[in-house]
């Protein structure tokens, strides 16, 4: 069966509408997907319709933005029910957040004399909610300062470059409780994606697990091989199950396609197998 529980869809920063990304998800032979956008549900109803008439089975996902010890994670809540008032009213407070982080972003890229970034991050965000640093990357390419996103993040909108801001998001606390409380299963998102030392990972990788968390992603768009051997041995150690997704964005962004997500390495307790 082929799995793929982490996708983005316009109601955040990809690039497909959610009937779209489902419709290449079938294509890819994908069985199980789970939409999985930023801090948004409000594209899962109308993924849920496209799969039903696809045939395949779709997971009811969120990423939420959380800000543990000043570092940004993200928590992959799977199975969460989308009209769970706690879970709902917490999104939105997150992501009235982010428009003003928008403003400042913009504020310190015109500092470095790049001009009229929120607008033309605006042209590219089809959900005016939910503003992101992919928004900007794009506006940043189609002006010429970078040849792709991934070159964006080398140059801007990281920590120490232009257009990069400290933001508070969540808590992780109230992340896994919403998750939790609303019948789904909190996976910590792309671990090895974080500026966190061994020490650090098993500190996060213990609270995480004793506040109720249930996985890591194990197998993500952003982990090398060695990476997947890594996580999964932490994984492991910490009583965790595993997941696996391509954290797909669009056609010719980002790390993989849809689908296209390598198996779990052995001695892994997949985190779907009771969906
Ligand atoms: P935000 O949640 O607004 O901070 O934006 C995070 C998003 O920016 C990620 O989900 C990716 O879509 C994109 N992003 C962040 N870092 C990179 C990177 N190094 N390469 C490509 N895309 C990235
Ligand atoms: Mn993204
Ligand atoms: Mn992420
Ligand atoms: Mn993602």
């Amino acid at each position: 069966m082929q799995v793929d529980l982490h996708s983005h869809s316009t109601f955040s920063d990809g690039l497909l509408s959610p009937a779209d990304l489902v419709e290449r998800a079938a294509q890819r032979g994908v069985d199980m997907l789970a939409l999985t956008d930023h801090d948004e549900l409000a594209g899962l109803a109308a993924a849920r319709e496209a799969a039903a008439q696809r045939g395949l089975r779709l997971i009811d996902g969120v990423e939420i933005s959380v800000l543990w010890e000043d570092t940004t994670l993200h928590i992959i809540g799977l199975c969460v029910d989308p009209a769970y008032a706690p879970l709902v009213d917490g999104l939105a407070d997150i992501r009235s957040g982010r428009e003003h982080r928008a403003r400042r972003m913009a504020d310190s890229l015109t500092a470095a004399g790049i001009v009229g970034s929120l607008e033309g991050a605006r042209r590219h965000a089809r959900n005016p909610q939910l503003l992101s640093r992919a928004h900007f990357a794009r506006f940043l390419v189609e002006t010429g300062h970078a040849r792709d996103t991934n070159a964006v993040f080398r140059n801007y909108l990281t920590p120490g470059k232009p257009g990069y801001v400290a933001h508070q998001w969540a808590s992780l606390t109230d992340a896994v409780n919403w998750i939790n409380d609303s019948g789904g299963v909190a996976v910590i998102a792309h671990p090895g994606r974080y500026p966190l030392n061994q020490q650090q990972s098993e500190l996060l990788l213990g609270e995480f697990a004793a506040m109720g968390g249930a996985a890591i992603e194990v197998v993500t768009g952003s982990h090398t091989p060695d990476e997947f051997v890594i996580w999964a041995r932490y994984a492991k150690r910490f009583g965790l199950r595993a997941s696996a997704g391509s954290d797909f964005h669009g056609p010719g962004e980002g790390y993989r396609d849809l689908g296209n997500v390598p198996v779990l390495p052995a001695g892994c307790e997949p985190v779907w197998a009771g969906f």
